[in-house]
């Protein structure tokens, strides 16, 4: 049986961690089509659209993309294209695993923290914002709702349960934002009561950044509101080493989007030398979401074993004396040994 999914390759080195992506993928024998449609400043001067509707179409049609990162061109009264597609997709869930891979430069050897972050409210209202007519005072307001709060926190239960996971923080800072965070607080803990086979805890955001540096083996899922989870899952990636092993899922009800958390990398784009696995770990995610596990898991594996057998092939950020391609080939000969 064949799925099609669309395909996003994006701005700068969208297109090149595309094609590697690809080439894994293919290499796995997925029976995946892919509806190739474009976004970002690739579509505004092909189609005079940053995101044209055959692009919003094949997304929901296909319910599921793979997509590169997208420029939003600064000024100009343009909304960035990634919260545009989050919105009109009510992709509430933003998924962002931190897994270490060995040969890297990073802090820790043995993180698996997966930080699930609201993705449609909290902080991020652009209609809360204003300022005073004297430009003296601004200000911002948070919302969250029981709804909004119930969903996440349930998603990251039912994720953990479905991935064997053993324990979920909700991190919040209800001592102080008494009334919004003191909502998603309550609910987590109701919520909570329903899945008495994972652990729950509750952390406030400022202890949770300074446990994260120090005892980062304590955590294993976070669930947290937007602003919150926006920061932490950076430092996340910092803890394994930086944004080219980072994906990012984005996931609704009607569709997922899955993605590098990365963006374009204009001073590396064209240079064959972008680090393909932030995507390729998205691409990992969207199989398990297919229902393709253990693809997925192949796939991990295959970025884990280049980099500990083969690290020549990597590119130069993890270290490297290879290119894209070069990176692409090892990992897409693995898969296909493996397989
Ligand atoms: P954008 O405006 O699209 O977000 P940016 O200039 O902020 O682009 P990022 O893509 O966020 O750039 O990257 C920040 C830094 O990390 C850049 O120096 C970039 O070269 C590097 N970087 C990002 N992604 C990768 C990657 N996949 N491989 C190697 N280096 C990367
Ligand atoms: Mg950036």
């Amino acid at each position: 049986m064949s799925k099609t999914i669309a395909v996003i390759p994006g701005d700068g080195i969208g297109p090149e961690i595309m094609a590697a992506t690809l080439e894994v993928l293919d290499a796995l024998d997925c029976g995946l089509v892919y509806a190739t449609v474009e976004a970002g400043m690739v579509a505004l001067e092909k189609h005079g659209d940053l995101l044209p509707k055959a692009t919003l179409d094949a997304i929901a049609r296909h319910q599921v993309a793979l997509k590169g990162p997208l420029t939003t061109p600064i000024g100009g009264g343009f909304t960035s294209i990634n919260v545009t597609l989050r919105r009109h997709f009510d992709l509430y869930a933003n998924v962002r695993p931190a897994i270490s891979f060995p040969g890297t430069k990073a802090r820790y050897q043995n993180i698996d923290i997966i930080t699930v972050r609201e993705n449609t409210e909290g902080a991020y209202l652009a209609e809360g914002q204003t300022i005073s007519e004297d430009g003296e005072v601004a200000q911002s307001i948070i919302r969250n709702t029981r709804k909004g709060s119930t969903r996440i926190v349930r998603y990251a239960f039912e994720m953990a349960v479905k991935k064997g996971r053993k324990k979920v923080t909700a991190v919040h800072k209800a001592n102080i934002m008494k009334t919004s965070s003191g909502l998603f607080l309550s609910v987590a803990r109701e919520v909570a009561k329903e899945y008495p086979q994972i652990e729950f805890n509750e952390m406030i955001v400022d202890n949770a950044c300074m446990q994260l540096v120090m005892r980062p083996e304590q955590f294993d899922v976070i669930v947290t509101t937007n602003l919150f989870g926006d920061i932490l899952s950076d430092l996340c990636a910092g803890l394994v080493g930086g944004l080219g092993l980072a994906p990012g899922d984005n996931i609704g009800e009607h569709a997922a989007i899955f993605e590098a958390v990365h963006g374009s990398a204009p001073d590396i784009a064209g240079k064959g030398i972008a680090n393909p696995c932030a995507l390729l770990l998205a691409a990992a995610d969207m199989l398990d979401h297919l229902g393709m596990v253990a693809k997925g898991t192949a796939i991990r594996q295959a970025i884990r074993d280049t980099l500990a057998h083969e690290h020549d092939a990597a590119t130069p950020d993890l270290g490297g004396k290879g290119s894209t391609r070069s990176f692409a080939a090892a990992i897409a000969r693995r898969v296909r040994q493996a397989a």
